[in-house]
């Protein structure tokens, strides 16, 4: 895998400029005033603690650092990767890194969201346009090899967007670009061979069969929470 070399449009930088100096004014602001207010809950992922007074700073917050995810029944941070298609045996998962508590939104920096994409092609490119307001591009990066693209995208500030996929096709990482624009960014793939695609990943792979009736009838329990790709 390697990154994509990218290209920043002037519109984004101009953006991204007004971004900082607005930033700046922001924060001095809620340094002045607002305390935390007790029962405000950590923002950490994974804890489930909330503040209750002084002694709340002095606790040692057990977090997990990634992100949840949940692909095929299973269930996992991306930290710590411990697989489980149970999903109150996800939420009681101890956090993998220790440290102080959050209480503010801001001081945990990204957070992972979805974000709409969607792609078109031509004859020789592969084009995916992912609709992320003032990327940031220091932050943001596409790495491909021949038929994976994995991207990760920080925007809006705080917001993150990650996205794996299994190409259909064969591309030329090396001859692709991605282009960050104030209001999308696009990467376009060189295919490797002009033919055209049926789609644009390939489709997931079937379920393994050593899966065990016993944990299939506990997928079969949370069924609820499968279409979400993202907790919160
Ligand atoms: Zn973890
Ligand atoms: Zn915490």
């Amino acid at each position: 895998m390697g990154r994509i070399q990218h290209k920043v449009s002037a519109s984004l930088k101009r953006a991204l400029e007004k971004m900082k100096l607005s930033d700046n004014t922001e924060e001095i602001k809620e340094e002045e005033g607002d305390d935390i207010k007790i029962g405000t809950s950590c923002k950490h992922g994974g804890c489930t603690k909330s503040f209750s007074g002084a002694a709340s700073n002095e606790e040692v917050c057990a977090y997990h650092s990634g992100f949840p995810i949940f692909h095929e029944g299973m269930k996992y941070w991306s930290c710590c990767k411990r697989k489980t298609s149970d999903f109150n045996t996800f939420l009681s998962q101890e956090g993998c890194v220790k440290g102080p508590h959050i209480w503010r939104k801001k001081d945990t920096g990204v957070k992972v969201v979805p974000c709409r994409f969607d792609w078109h092609q031509t004859g020789a490119q592969v084009i995916i346009s992912i609709y992320s307001k003032n990327s940031i591009p220091e932050l943001s990066y596409v790495e491909a090899n021949r038929t994976t693209l994995d991207i990760h995208i920080v925007f809006e500030g705080e917001k993150e967007f990650v996205q794996k996929i299994s190409l259909w096709g064969v591309i030329d990482a090396s001859q692709s670009v991605v282009n960050m624009m104030a209001a999308k960014i696009e990467i376009a793939m060189k295919k490797s061979e002009h033919m055209s695609w049926a789609r644009l990943d390939l489709p997931l792979p079937v379920a393994t069969p050593q899966t065990t009736q016993k944990d299939q009838d506990q997928d079969d329990e949370d069924e609820d929470s499968e279409d979400e790709d993202v907790l919160d």
